[in-house]
């Protein structure tokens, strides 16, 4: 049940969630995977939004360089865990909110672990080799990954669902190489906002997703597309000879 104050607090978006939508979200665990552009805006909206449980993972610190984008931090958190700091940074955004920072780097040790108990993982990497182990992960889990992906001007989406649509490898098989690419505050805000609408829909119950889509934002020209993704039937993860969820 939702109190008087989750009820004024929510007040306007109620009508698009509804109680029980609400209440969902309340209940809900998801993991930030990487605590940088994507992941301070994603965290800051699942805090506010009601989602009542943000497990945020990252090896990093605050770095100067981070604050034209990182928006959890100031300069008083230069050199601080960016996990910590972005827990302290959401306290009190939302009444039933519990943040979990994990200071680590995520790698095929870890995944599995950092993936239990969650709803769904918000993909806030800036690599491919740990968004694939983390889009595995998610699989074997049987829960969404929200895909996003951001360089320039221009940012991507999608939503993986096990069992359902093609998986991260066939959607790209061919990732851009990592490393620091030219970034705007902006454009992580964008696909931020757009991966946690991903997760407030399913998690609500509401709405279409992205979910056998891949949305294209170019943010220089002001112009967004949509394109169909095709699985591989070949592909080794989602293909006939895909993996069973345990
Ligand atoms: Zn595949």
């Amino acid at each position: 049940m939702l109190t008087p104050a989750d009820r004024e607090r929510y007040r306007r978006q109620l009508p698009l969630i509804g109680d029980e939508g609400q209440e969902r979200l309340r209940e809900a665990a998801v993991l930030v995977a990487g605590a940088g552009g994507l992941g301070t805006s994603i965290a800051l909206h699942c805090a506010y939004a009601g989602i009542g449980r943000i497990r945020i993972v990252d090896q990093d610190r605050v770095d100067l360089s981070n604050l034209n984008r990182q928006i959890l931090y100031r300069d008083a958190d230069l050199g601080k865990s960016k996990a910590v700091a972005a827990a302290e940074r959401l306290r009190g955004a939302g009444p039933h909110l519990r943040v979990e920072p994990v200071e680590a780097s995520i790698d095929a040790e870890n995944v599995r672990e950092l993936a239990e108990g969650v709803d769904l993982i918000l993909d806030g990497m800036d690599n491919f080799d740990a968004r694939y182990l983390l889009a595995d992960a998610a699989r074997e889990c049987a829960v969404p990954f929200i895909h996003g992906a951001i360089h320039g001007f221009f940012g991507q989406v999608t939503t993986i669902i096990p069992e359902t649509t093609p998986c991260l490898r066939c959607i790209v098989p061919h990732p851009p190489p990592g490393g620091a690419v030219p970034i705007l505050g902006v454009t992580a805000g964008v696909i931020g906002c757009m991966q946690t609408a991903e997760a407030i829909k399913w998690l609500a119950g509401t709405g279409d997703l992205l979910a056998g889509r891949l949305l294209l934002w170019d943010g220089l020209r002001a112009e967004t597309e949509v394109l169909a993704v095709e699985g591989d039937a070949a592909c080794p993860v989602c293909g006939e000879h895909r993996r069973k969820c345990e």
